[in-house]
């Protein structure tokens, strides 16, 4: 049998280079000291910057495809190179949120589909079934939670908790909420990008006075974005959920939102999807469902995802309504909309239990930190 040696897999990684410089790994110092050979077993690891780096798939196979070549073809290299980032290492558990039992991301793939009124109704259904809620609304690009709880006024103030100072957060339907939309107005909301964005939200997490919480709820903003990884580097987040409506280009864009979780760089469990605007029911027709979205396209992607269909909710003026009076419909548990989110709720409490007895933190953290 062929002896490889560490020099022979170095040399083959310096034909590979990093597309965002052009340099080879090696120059790049992506090659990590690690390299472990036995007999034609090679296992190391590579250094990206970033969680997200856009390229670490193809430079994960460009090195594979360069010791086959350069090596031999009958090195066992096939995933055995385990992908590292600097900046991120998920917390294991949550020193900033100490007394909040579960942290659950809402999130959805565009803007519109409902994921702030998807958010705000499952905080109330939460509260409902006996819970201590909290919210943050993390959505820079359109703070709508302090409209939906009657919170527009609102002005959160300082209070001092064992000699800090700490945010308020402001209170209604027993439900603790903060949003990015009471420190800046709207207009200016928008050109709060990156690190200014990111730095408010740890605040508003971190220096606020949570206190003890079973469900701690971030309505994210849409798509993929810095915030969401900065809100998964700073928070041991329990779960995602994704909220998408079931038109196919909804879906195509939940979709990238649940690879951008489940991808083993961010590695933050799906809890499930959301179909939200299911159909239609017109008030004097209560029986008939109109599909005006498609059928059961969340349903379809859930299933062909492995992950579980949370909650169908249909498009209903009350709940429209409900958002712009600062009353969500939830709050009434017996209409057909209340039924719907507590529905969802009991789902997500459940998913979550499942979770928690089956994944310890430890086990959701794949990034280890350099
Ligand atoms: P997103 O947070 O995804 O941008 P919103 O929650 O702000 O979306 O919802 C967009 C609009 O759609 C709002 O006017 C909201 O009241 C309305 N809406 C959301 N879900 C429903 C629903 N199931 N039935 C009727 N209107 C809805």
């Amino acid at each position: 049998m062929i002896k490889i040696y560490p020099q022979q897999i170095l040399d083959a990684l310096k034909t590979v280079r990093y597309p965002g410089t052009g340099k080879d790994l090696v120059e790049m110092n992506m090659v990590e000291d690690n390299i472990r050979i036995d007999g034609l077993n090679v296992t190391f690891s590579l250094i990206f910057d970033k969680p997200n780096d856009p390229f670490i798939r193809s430079v994960v196979k460009a090195a594979e495809t360069a010791i086959l070549t350069y090596v031999s073809p009958d090195v066992n290299i096939r995933n055995n190179i385990t992908v590292k980032a600097k900046q991120l290492a998920r917390p294991e558990e949550d020193k900033l949120l100490p007394e909040v039992k579960n942290i659950i991301a809402v999130s959805s793939g565009k803007g519109g589909v409902g994921k702030s009124t998807v958010a705000a109704n499952l905080a109330v259904a939460l509260a409902q079934l006996g819970y201590k809620v909290g919210l943050l609304d993390a959505d820079i690009f359109g703070p709508s939670q302090p409209k939906m709880f009657n919170l527009e006024d609102a002005r959160p103030y300082m209070v001092e908790v064992d000699g800090r100072e700490l945010i308020e957060p402001a209170e209604n339907y027993g439900i603790k909420m903060l949003s990015i939309g009471f420190f800046v107005n709207k207009e200016d909301a928008v050109l709060w990008r990156g690190a200014m964005a990111s730095n408010a939200l740890k605040q508003l997490i971190g220096d606020a006075n949570w206190g003890a919480l079973d469900y701690f709820l971030i309505d994210l903003p849409p798509g993929t974005s810095d915030i969401h990884l900065t809100m998964v580097q700073t928070l041991a987040i329990t779960g995602a959920i994704v909220v998408s409506t079931p038109q196919e280009v909804a879906l195509a864009d939940a979709r990238k939102g649940i690879s951008m979780f489940t991808g083993e760089k961010v590695n933050v469990p799906v809890l499930g999807l959301i179909e939200n605007m299911a159909w239609f029911t017109p008030a004097e027709l209560p029986h008939n469902k109109y599909y005006l979205f498609g059928k059961e396209g969340c349903k379809r992607l859930a299933d062909e995802l492995h992950i579980p269909l949370l909650g169908q909710i249909p498009i209903v003026q009350s709940i429209c309504e409900g958002g712009d009076n600062g009353k969500p419909v939830a709050l009434n548990p017996d209409s057909i909309t209340g039924a719907a989110f507590r529905e969802l709720a009991e789902n997500v409490v459940a998913q979550v239990a499942y979770r928690n007895e089956h994944l310890k933190p430890t086990e959701r953290v794949h990034v280890t930190k350099k």
